[in-house]
């Protein structure tokens, strides 16, 4: 593991235009549940599976469920950011990253002070009116109880994208010309099992694609350096000069 750290530094030191993409795994060492794991929610007991709870159909037929589960097992508002949100972070003030895309809903990244962010799937600090748009901050969902009204009458919708849902083109368009540009990519903490990391990822024409995860994925053999440990651990290691 040492070497493969090495090998790290030597790239993030010689390169200058940096994206880092992550999923899941970057949260779960801040203890945000990760969905897709084998401890995670999906395997906990709820008269839907979360996969269901979460999609479009369901929030539009029974939305009090919804928010009830949403605000229950999606709000984990006293999360701190990791070492890896933080490396990220200082690595883009210092020049060398571009931008960072990712799966996450929490917002860490902005907390650790990154500002270019590709939420491919939302966040749940942005929270709108689906009648007149009106924005309300993430507490106002937290505070509130059953479904969130709007002072018009209208459901306060979190701008998380649902199961059903398309991601937003503009967000999309921004990650793909980011890794499409970048001269190191670096990926962390994620499976590449879900749409639509893995096709995101063939975007990426340079020679140096790192692949940082716990366990293996379909893209291990892609990988120019691959790390077989949890992001944080492997960031945190680094040093921005
Ligand atoms: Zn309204």
């Amino acid at each position: 593991m040492e070497d493969q750290i090495n090998t790290l530094q030597q790239w993030i030191d010689d390169s200058r235009n940096i994206v880092f993409f992550g999923g899941a795994g970057v949260s779960t060492e801040s203890g945000i549940p990760d969905f897709r794991s084998v401890d995670g929610l999906y395997h906990q007991k709820y008269d839907w599976p979360p996969e269901e709870i979460l999609s479009r159909s369901f929030f539009d037929v029974r939305p009090e469920e919804f928010y009830r589960f949403y605000r229950d097992k999606m709000l984990c508002l006293d999360a701190c950011p990791n070492a890896a949100h933080k490396k990220l972070a200082e690595l883009e003030a210092a020049g060398k990253l571009r931008g960072v895309v990712t799966q996450n809903i929490d917002g860490l990244h902005q907390l650790a002070g990154s500002k270019r962010v590709w939420e491919l799937h939302g966040s749940v600090h942005r929270n709108y009116c689906m009648k007149c748009k009106k924005f309300y901050p993430v507490k106002f969902i937290k505070d509130s109880a059953g479904v969130p009204r709007c002072s018009c009458g209208g459901i306060v919708k979190p701008d998380v994208v649902l199961y059903e849902e398309s991601l937003n083109s503009k967000v999309l368009e921004g990650a793909l010309e980011d890794i499409q540009s970048a001269d190191m990519l670096i990926i962390g903490g994620t499976s590449l099992a879900v749409y639509p990391a893995a096709s995101l990822v063939r975007y990426y024409r340079g020679k140096r694609l790192v692949l940082i995860n716990k366990s293996p994925t379909p893209y291990d053999s892609h990988a120019d350096l691959l790390l077989a440990a949890p992001i944080g651990q492997v960031l945190g290691q680094i040093q921005v000069r």
